[in-house]
């Protein structure tokens, strides 16, 4: 049984500006012990999926399709259910988090609070505490510190040991390595790696930067505005894209360590659409170097692109969508 499966999801958030149409109809599945990257410029709906999953987006938002974890509806549980499931089968290291440990708690407390709060004794919880902050190597020296006398990095591992406290089958790491300077971000991509291959995980690792996901991910999906626009295996979806979205986005982020590199102005021009005034047609359109008048006019839905490959572009299998190379 697959570890998350995600059929159709569409979630529309409402605002005082009116409807926001953030994801527009995904699907998504994860094996048991498979790492998948979901990748895709700010705003395209990437934290959205990722609070869909755990029914966590704002109150008033529509959510329509389906979410199975462990083969269960998220969306058909009760209140009880669902709380159990939170963290235990699936857990979320949220973006942008790093500030959001409790100040005037230690650490290794709150790590215990996490483990406590599942069932565990006072005593298991301090031991799992310890066990699992050194597990994403915080030295046991360190479970009296505070988080201001954390670095970046370890404060991101702290986040990582807490969302690991009940054991889940599934991890989401919604852009962990965004915030941190590149040598702390090889760094927590290796945790996490070990962490998938040591444990078992499930992993959906969040980024808007495709580089990162090259060397952890088995199997990638490049969102655009709110939709799925190419899913396959890394290694040739990155050496050979087929959606033209997907080769600009790896032009964007060439290479992981090298700064100079990032942003490539020959990636991307201009910014992704807003989700409440899209584009007709295809939504990459107004940005693409390849396109057709048609594409203004008519979107392509995702088609097959070769072996466990999909894209949703006119040139699928033309050989026109040049890589980053
Ligand atoms: P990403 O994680 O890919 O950057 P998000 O899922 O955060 O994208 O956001 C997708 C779109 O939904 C963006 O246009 C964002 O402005 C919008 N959005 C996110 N949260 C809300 C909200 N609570 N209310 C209205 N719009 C939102
Ligand atoms: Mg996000």
């Amino acid at each position: 049984m697959s570890a998350l499966e995600i059929r159709s999801l569409a979630v529309t958030y409402r605002s005082d500006r009116g409807d926001v149409p953030a994801v527009r109809g995904v699907d998504l599945t994860i094996e048991p012990g498979e790492t998948v990257g979901l990748a895709g410029e700010s705003g395209c709906g990437k934290s959205t999926i990722a609070g869909a999953v755990l029914k966590l987006l704002p109150k008033g938002s529509e959510v329509t399709g389906q979410v199975l974890l462990g083969g269960e509806d998220v969306y058909a549980m009760k209140p009880g259910r669902l709380r159990a499931v939170r963290w235990t089968s699936a857990a979320i290291v949220f973006q942008g988090a790093l500030h959001s440990l409790n100040p005037v708690h230690r650490i290794g407390a709150q790590v215990a609070e996490a483990v406590e709060l599942h069932g565990a004794t006072a005593a298991d919880a301090r031991r799992r505490a310890a066990e699992l902050l050194e597990r994403v190597g915080i030295p046991s020296g360190r479970l009296r510190s505070y988080p201001h006398q954390l670095s970046g990095g370890q404060r991101q591992r702290v986040l990582i040991a807490l969302a690991l406290a009940c054991d889940p089958a599934l991890l989401i790491a919604d852009e962990p390595t965004t915030a941190l300077d590149v040598m702390v971000q090889a760094q927590v991509l290796e945790l996490l790696a070990e962490l998938q291959r040591d444990r078992g995980l499930s992993l959906l690792f969040i980024t808007h930067d495709l580089s990162v996901l090259a060397s952890t991910c088995e199997r990638l999906a490049v969102m655009y505005a709110g939709q799925i626009v190419e899913h396959g295996p890394s290694s040739v979806v990155l050496s050979a894209p087929e959606h033209p979205y997907t080769a600009a986005l790896a032009r964007a982020f060439p290479t992981i360590g090298d700064p100079a590199s990032r942003m490539n102005p020959s990636g991307l021009r201009g910014d992704p659409p807003d989700p409440s005034a899209l584009p007709t047609g295809c939504s990459f359109h107004p940005r693409c170097d390849v396109a057709l008048p048609s594409c203004g006019d008519l979107a392509v839905r995702l088609q097959p692109a070769g072996r466990a490959r999909a894209a949703a572009c006119v040139h699928v299998g033309s050989g026109i969508v040049k890589g980053a190379s």
